[in-house]
Order: structure tokens, then sequence, then C-alpha cells
């Protein structure tokens, strides 16, 4: 007599599912794929901080991160699926569990972020050697960043040039549906705690802030995109430079991990918001797409100035434990939009966009300091904080970058908060000691009469400092810094202070 078929004799293998920064079940290809092969799907996150080195996650990445896999976990479990979590080296974590599930394969969808692609490619050619299916989607952008190239086949060195190539090319496609169930694997396979991968801050707990500006997880994630079309997406063009307006999508988090992918993002745009003026938000959504262009083409932009002569910028100092670094860190310079800035990034761990242009600006050309200063502090800061997009922007500002400002633009500080923060609304929410300062000297409280001070309930350098710098003086020493470095002289020698302004 034969004996009965086991469940393992009529399916066929298990399939591990690697996720990494795609953290959702919709528009997910390798979710898809193993779904599809008819296996016992087995989804993994590994939390590998050994690999990604000096770019492992930061704080408040990290604290996005656990409320996200959280999400994830409970939407893959609704499909009948158990997300399974590991700590450890990746390559030995996949290696392990192809050996405890039996996988015959193991898919996931690609990384941009050098160290992952060189991870990556390791890893599959470890489980080839083994005889183990390898297969890697596209997910992460729009367009593959290595395939947009110009004629000779080089990198975009301007977006626009990169956006009416895009636009030349084949829309990207529908998302793909998520799958209805998954069939988890015979054996239960064994699961870290979450709480074990150490994400959520616990020593002080500064995390109350975030929690209560943020709902990780692809479920609001789609439900912001669907608020951004219906409420924001008309008046995204007259509203995205005010900083107190909320007049963007605030999509940048929920982007990075992945839990709603560009394509939804653009599939949305074009169907729930037909007919609505859509191109700035796109062009803003293509900047992410050129920033990875860019690290694909040069994946030492996190570190390295892509315009070799700023190697040897005669920065003011290059010292983490700067006094003028601590006082910009912590929304202490005396100038009222850099400091609302900074104090919403530390609340929230987010910033609105003007006043990231803003706090880099200061950074980089009034105190002087080195733009990887500032990039380290948003990489440790920001729910958003993502590789390619944060080195783009921080050399855009710092003006050695692709396609970057040039550098006799130097943002005043006061005058950007005097047009995109008209009514001090911006500074008042996060400087609570200048709540009572009228609208004249809410962006230059230094110049209030002793009697306005008095009235608004202000002591400077008690309640809120005077400026650590002199604008007039530092825009000085940096255009002659950069023109030291450049070996230029003036381009426009009759510039006035406000003249860069204009172009922004
Ligand atoms: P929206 O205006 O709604 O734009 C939609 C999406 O387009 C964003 O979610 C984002 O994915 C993309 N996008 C928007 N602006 C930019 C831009 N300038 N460059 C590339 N992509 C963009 N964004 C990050 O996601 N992570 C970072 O680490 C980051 N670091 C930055 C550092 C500096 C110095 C500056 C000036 C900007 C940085 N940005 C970064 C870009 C930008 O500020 C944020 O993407 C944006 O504020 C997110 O808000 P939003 O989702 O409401 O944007």
């Amino acid at each position: 007599m034969s004996e009965a078929p086991t469940r393992n004799d009529r399916l066929p293998p298990p399939v591990i599912v690697w996720l990494r920064r795609d953290l959702r079940i919709d528009d997910n290809p390798a979710l898809v794929a193993a779904a599809e092969s008819g296996g016992p799907v087995i989804p993994v996150y590994i939390h590998d901080e050994d690999t990604a080195g000096r770019w492992a996650v930061g704080g408040a990445g990290r604290w996005w991160l656990g409320r996200s896999l959280a999400a994830l976990a409970g939407v893959l479990a609704e499909r009948g699926a158990s997300l399974v979590l590991r700590r450890g080296v990746a390559a030995a974590v996949i290696a392990d569990l192809v050996a405890e599930t039996g996988a015959r394969a193991v898919v996931w969808n690609r990384c941009h972020e050098p160290f992952a692609v060189a991870r990556d490619a390791a890893i599959a050619e470890a489980l080839a050697a083994r005889g183990i299916a390898v297969r890697a989607f596209d997910a992460a952008l729009l367009h593959d960043p290595g395939r947009v190239a110009t004629r000779s086949g080089g990198p975009f060195q301007s977006f626009a040039q990169f956006w009416r190539e895009c636009q030349s090319l084949p829309p990207p496609g529908p998302p793909l549906a998520a799958p209805a169930r998954f069939t988890g694997p015979e054996r239960l396979v064994l699961s870290e705690e979450l709480v074990a991968l150490g994400l959520a801050p616990s020593r002080p707990d500064w995390a109350e802030g975030l929690a209560s500006a943020w709902s990780p997880g692809s479920v609001s994630a789609v439900a912001r995109l669907e608020e951004f079309i219906d409420r924001r997406l008309a008046a995204y063009h007259l509203t995205r430079n005010d900083p107190d307006r909320g007049g963007t999508s605030r999509l940048s988090p929920h982007l990075g991990v992945g839990e709603i992918s560009p394509r939804q993002v653009v599939h949305a745009i074009h169907t729930r918001g037909e007919g609505l003026p859509a191109e700035p938000f796109l062009r803003e959504l293509y900047w992410r797409e050129f920033s990875y262009h860019l690290l694909h083409h040069r994946p030492d932009m996190p570190d390295v100035p892509l315009r070799p002569e700023f190697a040897d910028f005669p920065w003011a100092e290059d010292s983490e434990e700067s006094e003028s670094l601590a006082r910009w860190t912590a929304g202490r310079t005396g100038y009222p939009i850099v400091d609302a800035g900074m104090r919403a990034l530390w609340h929230t761990g987010w910033m609105h966009n003007r006043a990231r242009l803003i706090v880099a600006s200061f950074l980089v050309k009034d105190l002087l300091l080195p733009w990887q200063l500032g990039e380290a502090w948003f990489w440790e800061s920001l729910v958003d904080a993502d590789l390619a997009v944060n080195a783009v922007n921080w050399q855009w500002v710092a003006g050695c970058g692709v396609d970057a400002a040039p550098y006799f633009r130097i943002f005043n500080p006061v005058l950007q908060g005097e047009k995109f923060d008209p009514r001090g609304r911006y500074v008042r929410r996060w400087l609570p000691e200048l709540e009572h300062m009228p609208d004249m000297f809410i962006h230059r409280p230094w110049e209030a009469p002793p009697a306005v001070l008095a009235k608004a309930g202000v002591v400077l350098d008690r309640d809120y400092p005077r400026p650590i710098v002199d604008h007039a003086l530092a825009r000085r020493r940096a255009l002659s810094a950069y023109q030291q470095a450049l070996r230029q002289t003036p381009p426009h020698p009759t510039l006035s202070p406000e003249e860069g302004e204009r172009a922004f």
C-alpha cells in the first residue's frame, strides 16, 4: 500500500522573498513571482547593520522601519503569510534560511545603494553556486537608473535633459495587484521578535514627536497619496514652497522604505488625479529618479564632491565637535527660519523642502562647514533619509553637484523667511519663545527695538540667541572661499546681496 501524499509532495518548494526597501504587498514583483510559483512563500526581513557600514539606517529611519515592519507583518498575515525577522549579516542569514526551509529559490526587488548592489551580487553568486535560483526585479524606481543614458551612453549632467529623456521613454506600466493569498511553509520558520531588532529608541525615548506626526505602513501611504491628490495636488505648484501650508504630499518616508512604489504614485496621479496640473509634482518625483541615476554612475557621491575642484575647499572647520555645528543641529543659530526648520526636524523627523534648502545653505555658506556634516545629520535625523536623494541635494546646495546652484547665489535667511513664511507661522510653531514677536521682526528679532522685545517677552541671548554670524559678512567670506576653490573672479562684480535670492 503506498503512503498518503504529504503536503510537500504536492507543493513546489518554498520560495524566500527577501524584503528590503519594498515593505508593501501592492506592486511588489518579487512577492508576486513567489506567489505565482505555487509553493510556500517565506517573506523575510534581515536587519543587517554591518554590510551598510556608515550608511546603516539612522536613528529616525530605524524608528520608522520598526513601525513599518509591524504594519507589513499585519498586512501579510491577513493573506496567510508570516513575516520572518532575522538579525545578522545578510549573506549568512540567507544561507541559513535556505538550509532551514529547503527553499530552492530566493527572490528580491533590486536596491540601488552601492553597498547593496555589491552585497546582492555576491549573494546571488553564492546561491547560484549551490543551485538555488535567484530572481531580482525592478520596483524601487520608474526607470532603471543605468539604462537612461545620453547618446554616448553616459549619465545626464542636468535634470532638464534627464527629465526630457524620461518623457520620451515608454511610460511605466500599471502597478501589479497584490497576491490574493499566500501559501505558508509546512513548518514554522523561526523569527526574531520585532523588539529584538532594537529599532525603537528607549533610553531616552525621543520618538514621541515622530509618533504623533506619522503613521508608517503601506495602508497609511496609500491613504496619504489619495488625500494629497484629492485635496492638494491642484494647488501644489502654488503652495509647495511654503513650509507652513502643508501643500506637499509628505510621501517621502513612505517612498523611502517602499511602502508605496513610485509606479503606484504615478498611476494614481494619472487616474484619480486625471485633469489636474500634475507636472510640477511629477518633476519632483523625477528628481528622485535623477538622484539614483547619478548614484548609479557615481557610487562615491555620498562622500565625494562630484566636481573635483571642490576637493580642497577651504572650509572654516570640519570638526563634528564644532560649536557652530552644535548650534545648527540644536536650532540655536539666531536666524528664526533656520532654527524653525532644524527644530521641526528634531521633533518630527521631517523638514519641508524649502526649509531644507535654507538650513543647508546656511550650514554650507554662512557657517562654511562641509556639506558632508549636514548630510550626516540629516541621515541620522530624517525619517525619509535616502542615500541618493540626500547626497544629490546636499551637493546641489553646496554647489559641487550636478546642475548645482551657481556658487554666488547665497540664501539670505531673513529674506527667505520673509518671502516663504511672511506671517511667521512656521517660525512661531517651532520657536514658541518668539510667539509674541510682531510679524515685522519675527525673522530678525535682534533688530527689534527694546520696547518691542519687552512687549513680546523676549530677552535676547536668554530666550533666543543673537545671530551666530552676521549674514553680510558670512556671505562675503563664502564668496571668497568659493572663488578661491574655483579660482574664479566674481562673475557679477556688482551682484547685490539680495540678487542671488531672485532666481529661487
Ligand atoms: P513632494 O513635494 O510631495 O514631492 C514628491 C516626492 O518627490 C517626494 O516624496 C520625494 O520622493 C521626491 N522629491 C521631492 N523633492 C525632491 C528633491 N529635491 N530631490 C529628490 N527628490 C525629491 N528627500 C528624501 O526623500 N530623502 C532625503 O534624505 C532628502 N534629503 C534632502 C536634503 C536636502 C539638503 C534637501 C534640500 C532636500 C532633501 N530631500 C530629501 C528632498 C526633499 O526635501 C524631500 O524629498 C521632500 O521635502 C519630501 O517631502 P514631500 O514628500 O512632501 O515632497
